[in-house]
């Protein structure tokens, strides 16, 4: 291996972090990180973005959906191109590495590359994503999507909260939105997709380890449970003669814990219990709570669903009240590609890192290319977890091992199978 890339050892960490926090002062809000889809601080960071591109060597458009795309070019004789990508949209007060990470972490192993004048026998297109978080509009990974091919025109009616459509808010950034179809890539032309990513999870962190190959994007199911049972008085209401919404939905809560608890690989939150009209002295009529269900298998998520239904209803007759379930939304999981995978896992190796595989319990825009573009994401190591905040913190020590990764990684699948 690759004298290039243990040259480079030590060298891309310290470039990234000092990249990321000079990204991260381009904001809609003073006082924190705030970039949404197609505001001002998207436009200055698309430019900031593409300025670090060009210097890395590549050649940059703006696409219609608002995607920076920077092109290396191939050895001569190529015909095939390779995605790596992330976003560089924000949440609310958000921190520094999701997504942009991704974005930076590729400019620099290309910029790398470019600088021993190294031609890969593919080109690569590094692509900074602007509408991963779904903040501004209500639908999400309209750039994704549209270079999969499966953007919904019905989406660019949609408003944001001062009734700024997307179409509106395109044709202001310079894009133009009858265009998107063009954006579509054809399999055929593009060798896959790679994502590096912060975990936004305490997996790594728990086993030591600076990155990890994901295996796949969780699929998820959400729903509504609602309880019916009695209200009544706190005081008068025996105990064996209640029907009591609350106490049975906490019941409903605990027993769906249990059953997430029983297997790896699945994960259950009730992170809402509504009580309507609640009231200190009164036995609950009716309660509400929330399901979200994730994980990297269907047929587990599916069967601890049924079970959990089973589980509802079984507690619902035990205590006389009604239980009602309502799925909200559903979407299946997006796995990663084996062979893509593969070969990240032997530059995890190549890089001196116990391979760790995992799955992704968030959303990436990887997923937009599920079934249709291959793809592969590898997850860095993230202090305490912690994501969607300022505290958000990766180091400049795991950010190198990632670079690394990642340039091994185009050696590896540059290299005869
Ligand atoms: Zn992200």
């Amino acid at each position: 291996m690759r004298a290039e890339a243990v040259a480079l050892h030590g060298r891309f960490g310290e470039v990234i972090a000092g990249r990321l926090i000079e990204l991260a002062a381009v904001s809609d809000e003073a006082g924190g990180l705030t970039r949404l889809y197609l505001g001002p601080a998207h436009r200055k960071a698309a430019a900031m973005v593409s300025a670090w591109m060009r210097e890395a060597g590549m050649t940059v458009r703006l696409d219609a959906a608002a995607n920076v795309v920077g092109r290396y070019e191939a050895r001569p004789g190529a015909t095939r191109t390779l995605l790596i990508g992330s976003h560089i949209d924000t949440v609310r007060n958000a921190g520094r590495f999701d997504g942009n990470l991704g974005v930076v972490t590729a400019i620099e192993v290309v910029r790398a590359a470019s600088e021993l004048s190294k031609r890969f026998p593919f080109a690569i297109e590094v692509v900074a994503f602007g509408d991963e978080e779904g903040v501004r509009f209500a639908s999400t990974l309209g750039g994704s999507r549209a270079l999969a091919g499966t953007f919904k025109a019905k989406a660019l009616d949609e408003v944001d909260l001062s009734g700024v459509s997307r179409r509106q808010a395109l044709l202001a950034f310079g894009c133009d939105p009858s265009r998107l179809g063009d954006e579509a890539r054809s399999p055929d032309e593009i060798l896959g997709y790679v994502e590096v990513h912060i975990e936004q999870g305490p997996v790594l962190e728990q086993e030591g380890l600076a990155v990890g190959v994901v295996t796949a994007i969780d699929g998820m199911t959400r729903a509504t449970i609602e309880v019916d049972g009695v209200a009544g008085h706190a005081g008068t209401v025996p105990m064996s003669l209640r029907n009591d919404a609350l106490a049975a939905a906490a019941e409903m809560l605990l027993a769906i814990e249990t059953r997430a608890r029983s297997r790896p690989n699945l994960v259950a939150t009730v992170g809402k219990l509504e009580v309507p009209g609640a009231a200190a002295n009164t036995i609950a009529g009716h309660a509400r709570f929330s399901l979200d269900l994730r994980s990297p298998s269907d047929q587990e998520r599916l069967a601890a669903l049924s079970d959990i239904r089973d589980a509802v209803a079984a507690i619902a007759q035990r205590r006389g009240v009604a239980a009602g379930f309502l799925i909200g939304h559903e979407a299946s999981a997006a796995c990663c590609d084996p062979r893509l995978s593969d070969r990240l896992a032997a530059a995890v190796e190549a890089c001196g890192v116990k391979v760790r595989h995992l799955p992704s319990g968030a959303g990436h825009d990887a997923m937009a290319f599920d079934r249709i573009i291959p793809f592969a994401m590898l997850f860095v190591r993230c202090r305490g977890g912690v994501s969607h905040s300022p505290a958000e913190f990766a180091s400049p020590d795991d950010i190198d091992v990632a670079a690394r990764v990642l340039a091994t990684f185009l050696d590896l699948i540059g290299a005869p199978p």
